[in-house]
């Protein structure tokens, strides 16, 4: 008998188990005695990857790509494919890895579903949103390269991985974009060649023939727009300040304190609206159908916020949207915080409180002296410890 056989038949009779319990100290135990392919199947055809991409375990699927799994392979009699199964498993992660591996996101199974589709079906609405805004890195890769006359790239090729990471994001609130810029500081300090290639990606997108994708060509351009408003607010506020920290600290501040001040009757954010529909009328691409459906909706009899319409048409129609929470500054959903004073407001963490609090102090001293609801005090931020330190921030 060959005891390569023997050997794989263990790894292979055992990694399922493994992967079904979800446990990754026996998983990399199997793993590490395996020499070779790891393109397991059990008995119905199901690769060791799509197992992991199922269970969502981003961990194993990383592991398996690590070790050179074929993210396309498998006998699945249905053909879902790995990506399939991590669209019905709801981890974006899992997805996001499974797309940067190679995965093809326009497969359809046996009854014509994409995996997008399938996670729509199952309420996976950040799983769609984070399949459908997927581009692979050399999209962005192809303007770090020197093209026909350019004596050099538009883009330096240090920039391509941090704009592929920015275009991917699925929250497209404008507040939430700065603050990943405000992360990505090589963008915000090579601004213009940034919203130069977004400009550029957005026509190539246009301009496709038959294949145009005209929602990602508008979500470039409304990526140029956010990253060209950055960097006019840090162009004027150049000769001021002297401390470089503070400075790019101000940016972003002064432009979620732009875009989050409540309007007249106290909640609708106006500025906001006026900025984001600046941004749709500036698209250059007129006669398109995305166009027209978001100047329809703007210009309808109750209209949604330019905000909804954006996120409607990049990320697409949503349902149940009622019960999720989102972060009162930047909209990330399900948001791991309150304020712990009232209880009342959700953020993602400090910053995000931080940002609010010019809007939020007073509502929060009003809520506050109403009964306050138990809640778990790990997951609060407290309202009156950040006062104090935002005292001089935010007394502007
Ligand atoms: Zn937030
Ligand atoms: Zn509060």
């Amino acid at each position: 008998m060959d005891p390569n056989n023997d050997e794989k038949s263990l790894a292979e009779k055992n990694i399922f188990d493994a992967i079904a319990q979800e446990d990754l100290t026996e998983f990399k135990n199997i793993l590490a005695q395996h020499k070779g392919k790891v393109d397991f199947f059990d008995e119905n055809g199901m690769t060791a990857l799509q197992h992991a991409a199922y269970k969502g375990n981003k961990d194993m699927v990383q592991l398996l790509l690590d070790r050179g799994a074929d993210v396309n392979c498998g006998r699945h009699e249905y053909n879902y494919t790995a990506l399939h199964f991590g669209a019905l498993s709801g981890n974006s992660e899992v997805c996001k890895l499974l797309l940067d591996a190679g995965a093809k996101p326009t497969t359809t199974n046996s009854v014509g579903r994409s995996a997008a589709q399938m996670a729509a079906f199952v309420g996976n609405h950040h799983t769609v949103a984070t399949i459908n805004n997927f581009l692979p890195r050399s999209e962005i890769a192809y303007y770090s390269i020197v093209q026909g006359t350019q004596t050099e790239p538009s883009l330096p090729a240090f920039l391509v991985d941090p704009l592929h990471k920015f275009v991917l994001g699925v929250n497209i609130h404008p507040v939430r974009l700065a603050l990943n810029l405000q992360h990505m500081q090589s963008l915000l300090e090579n601004a213009e060649k940034v919203s130069k290639v977004l400009e550029l990606l957005c026509k190539k997108e246009m301009t496709r023939g038959g294949d145009t994708n005209e929602v990602m060509a508008f979500k470039y351009h409304y990526l140029s727009y956010i990253v060209r408003e950055l960097h006019n607010i840090k162009e004027k506020q150049k000769p001021s300040s002297s401390d470089k920290e503070d400075k790019k600290h101000d940016i972003v501040e002064i432009f979620a304190k732009k875009l989050l001040k409540p309007g007249k009757d106290g909640y609708s954010l106006d500025l906001m609206d006026t900025f984001l529909k600046d941004c749709v009328r500036e698209f250059p691409y007129r006669e398109c159908t995305t166009f027209h459906q978001m100047v329809s909706a703007l210009t309808s009899k109750d209209p949604p916020t330019a905000l909804s319409v954006i996120n409607c048409t990049i990320n697409g129609q949503r349902g149940f949207v009622d019960t999720v929470s989102y972060c009162s500054t930047c909209g990330e959903e399900k948001p791991a915080k309150k304020c712990s004073k009232c209880k009342s407001v959700q953020y993602c963490d400090r910053e995000c409180q931080r940002l609010h609090w010019f809007v939020h102090k007073k509502a929060c001293n009003r809520e506050s002296s109403a009964p306050a609801q138990t809640s778990n005090s790990k997951l609060n931020i407290d309202a009156s410890e950040l006062s104090a330190e935002l005292q001089n921030l935010v007394a502007g």
